[in-house]
């Protein structure tokens, strides 16, 4: 077993180390407290190959490797989940989806600009009546001969501003069940598609989250993913590769917050000696370290399974539910050691505790993860 990661790897995760101290770093306390869109940000990683970074370079993509993904979304989700959640979305819900069913048409005229960053994506699922069940689908494709009318409301989705293309899962035959879904292209500006009011969130609250509204929008459709029926797969064999986006970037959070806690344990005293060598402090900082070497481990084995063509559904749930807990987990320890000054936003805990319990909730909660592995497991 080699745990090591290839010198390339290592560049890449240098690089994107550089760009998140160097400029998400800036400005990330207010872009939390004002609500506002990482959009210079987005567009310079664009520029770096963040945003289209498996897409192979026919597309406009980097052609590298998921655990090369991984290890991006961890450094840049040590400092800016708003951030990196933009760029999960639009590599693992949006490009791989598009490169991995889309027509060669589709992949022309969306995966390019989606994959260089000149635009970026939306994933539609969830609804107000479907979302950790996810085939109570109540928005309708119905097929027209050459185009399908688009209606119903989809909740949630990231990047529901800022994107230009939108991936919309919708019910085309309520008879066939999850089998009639269909997975549609849809582009910002068509008639009859309205953006609801942003959510004021919790955490992540740079990433912008919008309900969605379609109002009979005509979809051709040539903008169909897939064969007729195929959309549910589609969305499921989706999430389970965004599982692993969202795996990293808990582990990101998990780690940024430890960073933080282990530097300030070893300048503040307290008792005539720096609190790191009160055994209570000691101790939870050995806690947070074994749960994020651990928490790296799986993540690394997921990203590895999808890379050399292994079943991912397992190890993608499995990483995800434990990076999950441990950034809730790491990141409330970060402000307990932080004192009062964890309570504070200068000291970055409290916003990294906030933004680690999306994790715990977006592509699948944990409870679903535990159904994810629980069936797979009694399965054998
Ligand atoms: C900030 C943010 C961004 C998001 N971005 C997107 C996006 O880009 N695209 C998109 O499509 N969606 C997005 N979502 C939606 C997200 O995926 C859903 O919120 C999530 O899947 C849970 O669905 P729900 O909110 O309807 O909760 P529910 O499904 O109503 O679940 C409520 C609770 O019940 C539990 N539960 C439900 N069913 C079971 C069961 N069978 N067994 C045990 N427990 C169960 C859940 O785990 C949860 O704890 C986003 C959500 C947020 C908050």
């Amino acid at each position: 077993m080699d745990f090591s990661i290839s010198e390339e790897q290592k560049m890449i995760q240098e690089a994107a180390r550089e760009f998140a101290q160097n400029e998400l770093l800036p400005g990330v306390i207010e872009r939390d407290e004002t609500q506002k869109f990482p959009a210079e940000q987005v567009k310079r990683m664009g520029e770096l190959g963040f945003m289209g970074m498996m897409v192979d370079p026919k597309y406009g993509g980097s052609g590298l490797d998921t655990v090369s993904y991984a290890l991006v979304m961890e450094e840049l989700s040590k400092i800016d989940a708003s951030s990196s959640v933009v760029v999960s979305v639009n590599n693992s819900l949006v490009c791989w989806g598009l490169e991995t069913y889309g027509t060669e048409e589709q992949k022309t005229k969306y995966l390019k600009p989606l994959a260089t960053g000149e635009i970026i994506g939306a994933f539609c699922l969830s609804e107000p009546e479907a979302g950790s069940d996810a085939t109570s689908q109540k928005t309708t494709a119905i097929d027209k001969g050459d185009h399908y009318i688009l209606n119903g409301t989809k909740n949630w989705i990231t990047n529901g501003n800022s994107a230009s293309v939108y991936l919309v899962i919708a019910q085309t035959d309520k008879d066939k069940g999850h089998k009639g879904i269909n997975a549609l292209i849809v582009e910002k500006g068509m008639p009859g598609f309205e953006i609801g009011p942003k959510e004021n969130k919790l955490g992540i609250r740079g990433s912008d989250t919008h309900s969605l509204n379609f109002n009979d929008v005509k979809v051709p459709k040539e903008n169909r993913i897939g064969e007729d029926g195929f959309g549910f797969k589609f969305a499921m064999k989706t999430l389970a590769g965004g599982r692993i986006g969202i795996a990293s970037q808990a582990l990101g959070i998990a780690a940024g917050a430890y960073e933080l806690a282990k530097k300030y344990a070893k300048e503040r005293k307290a008792f005539g000696t720096e609190i790191a060598n009160h055994q209570a402090i000691a101790f939870k900082l050995a806690d947070m370290h074994t749960q994020i070497e651990a928490a790296r481990l799986l993540v690394y084995k997921a990203a590895r399974d999808k890379d050399i063509g292994a079943n991912y559904d397992l190890s993608g749930a499995i990483a995800k539910l434990h990076a999950s807990k441990t950034a809730m987990d790491t990141t409330i320890e970060a402000v307990q050691i932080h004192g009062g000054n964890g309570f504070v936003k200068d000291y970055h805990v409290e916003r990294l505790m906030r933004d680690a319990k999306i994790t715990q909730i977006y592509e699948g909660t944990s409870e679903i993860q535990k159904i994810v592995i629980s069936r797979s497991i009694l399965r054998n």
